[in-house]
């Protein structure tokens, strides 16, 4: 069939969720057996989220072919269980780039570049790569941002251009926001209203409306609203607030959304989604009786966003264990030898979080040796792994002053330094080891175990590295170097044997992470977490 082009745009305001429901309408085409993949569009300056501090923009995401991305690619990937790459995340910097690239070449041959027709053209490009490569049946593209955004616009002249030379090829679904007003027990339509005018007038007129809302949104309010908004009432659906993301797509089957779709594209359908594992899922989510508490130690506790990838691969894990998920945000900045017991006493399991910079890190320390001490479950990711090399270090070899070389470059113990590649490299955008690279694990370790695998390939971001000069003085100390990429002989993955479960890797194993497809070795930490917890019920009885 020919490719299909569904654009996603949003109104009123904005995090209404657009990510969702695009990783959605995904998950349910592709339990039809279509072929499908989703695009963001973001339309800031930035080359990529690279560079951005996660207080502006959350955590950052990466592919497998080393591209740092919006955290919505996250949820594409968790939704839909299909892995993107570069071509799926593309920002106003990097088609501004592109294009001046091509002039400075001498492309445009002496003609003056203009934002219509060059940087649409390249955008209208960017959204036909993926449906060009000939491997898509659906291609999603989900603009960020809202609808009036000055930096929106030439994207959604793009989108219009489009819209017209596809015809019904294409589809566009508007995301907006019905508030309640409770002084007025009411819903108001208003601000869907106006944001469709908007729209209007850039040319655009959409064929589904998805209404954000709190509260239930009866025909009546649906028929007026598609009145005045040139809809089909058939085609304006509402997204209710649900208690899990992961419910949204069998919200959204239930309003009929691919349904809706797949008629306006007329495409043939037959029969329902096979949507039987998401579907299991969601069972053992609602089933889950009793809970495990984990224990996030970083410095970024007050943004929800920060550490997402890490959150819902736990909390994918916890389901799979039948257990509800209780997460608690430890500070790192806040802890020390005096309140340790209290912040950590509680907790089934403890994650060291990834990052970046010197603040925090002594609070890492502190908690890394009193879960050791205590031997609680322990799992160190990426800064995370390099604070549990550090404080092994310092605490069970001896080598007092031990460091990274990012938090203390005259550290008489470099355990952790620059990689070698690094060193020639000042440029901060893009230039970090990125992407997924192979691993070997030691036949028998606990991650070798938890994978049932003796190589696997995970994602990395980072420019620091355990130092490979000391490897065999920490495996004779007791921490293990179970994990090495067999190309370079890195070592990614640490763990301490006799332990109930103490491991680290280098990569980030939480990107890899979906419904469908769990990361190994969260499943195996979260086993290890409720039992433990079982150990510590049974011991005060
Ligand atoms: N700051 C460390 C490095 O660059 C760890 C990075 C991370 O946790 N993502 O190596």
């Amino acid at each position: 069939m020919e490719t299909k082009y569904i654009f996603v745009t949003g109104g009123v305001v904005s995090s209404l969720g657009k990510g969702i429901i695009s990783s959605s309408l995904a998950n349910l085409l592709i339990a039809r057996g279509f072929r499908v993949t989703i695009q963001k569009f973001d339309p800031y300056i930035n080359i990529d989220p690279g560079t951005l501090n996660p207080y502006e923009h959350g955590e950052c995401y990466v592919t497998v072919d080393g591209h740092e991305a919006d955290l919505d690619l996250g949820h594409y990937e968790r939704f839909t269980n299909i892995r993107t790459t570069r071509a799926n995340n593309v920002t106003t910097g990097r088609i501004y780039q592109s294009v001046i690239d091509k002039e400075r070449r001498g492309d445009y041959l002496g003609k003056t570049v203009q934002i219509v027709p060059h940087i649409t053209d390249e955008i209208k490009r960017k959204v036909k790569q993926l449906g060009n490569t000939g491997k898509f049946d659906f291609v999603i593209t989900e603009i960020g941002g809202v609808v009036g955004d000055i930096e929106s616009l030439p994207f959604l002249e793009a989108v219009r251009q489009l819209r017209w030379e596809l015809g019904r090829d294409s589809v566009c679904i508007h995301l907006t926001y019905v508030p309640f007003i409770a002084a007025a027990k009411e819903l108001k339509t208003k601000p869907t209203q106006h944001s469709v005018k908007q729209l209007q007038q850039l040319g655009i007129q959409p064929d589904v409306l998805v209404l954000r809302t709190e509260h239930h949104i009866d025909g009546d309010m649906r028929r007026k609203i598609a009145l005045f908004c040139n809809v089909s009432p058939d085609d304006v659906v509402q997204s209710i607030d649900a208690p899990s993301i992961y419910e949204v797509p069998v919200k959204m089957h239930e309003q009929g959304l691919d349904n809706i779709v797949l008629k306006l594209t007329g495409t043939p359908s037959d029969g329902e989604p096979h949507m039987a594992p998401w579907l299991n899922f969601l069972e053992k989510m609602h089933n889950a009786s009793g809970k495990v508490t984990i224990g996030l130690v970083g410095k970024y506790v007050e943004l929800q966003d920060a550490y997402k990838s890490i959150n819902e691969a736990l909390f994918q894990a916890a389901t799979y264990e039948d257990r509800k998920l209780d997460l608690r945000f430890i500070h790192s900045e806040k802890l020390d030898e005096s309140n340790v017991g209290e912040q950590l006493g509680g907790m089934d399991g403890v994650i060291i979080a990834p990052g970046f910079g010197h603040r925090g890190i002594e609070g890492k320390f502190v908690a890394l040796k009193w879960c050791r001490e205590h031997d609680v479950p322990t799992f160190g990711i990426c800064l995370g792994m390099q604070c549990m090399v550090i404080e092994y270090a310092r605490n069970v070899m001896g080598l007092a002053g031990a460091n990274s070389t990012e938090m203390d470059t005259k550290t008489p113990y470099n355990v952790i330094d620059l990689m070698e590649e690094q060193k020639s490299i000042s440029d901060m955008g893009g230039t970090m080891r990125l992407g997924a690279f192979d691993c070997d694990l030691r036949e028998g370790s606990l991650a070798a175990e938890a994978y049932g695998s003796d190589r696997v390939s995970e994602r990395h971001r980072h420019r620091f590295e355990f130092n490979g000069q000391y490897r065999s003085r920490f495996e004779a100390a007791g921490m293990q170097c179970v994990g090495e990429n067999p190309a370079t002989g890195l070592v990614e993955v640490v763990e301490v044997s006799g332990k109930r479960w103490y491991l680290g890797t280098q990569y980030h194993p939480e990107y890899s992470s979906t419904v469908l497809s769990p990361n190994p070795l969260f499943l195996s930490f979260v086993a290890a977490a409720i039992k433990y917890s079982g150990e510590k019920e049974k011991e005060k009885v």
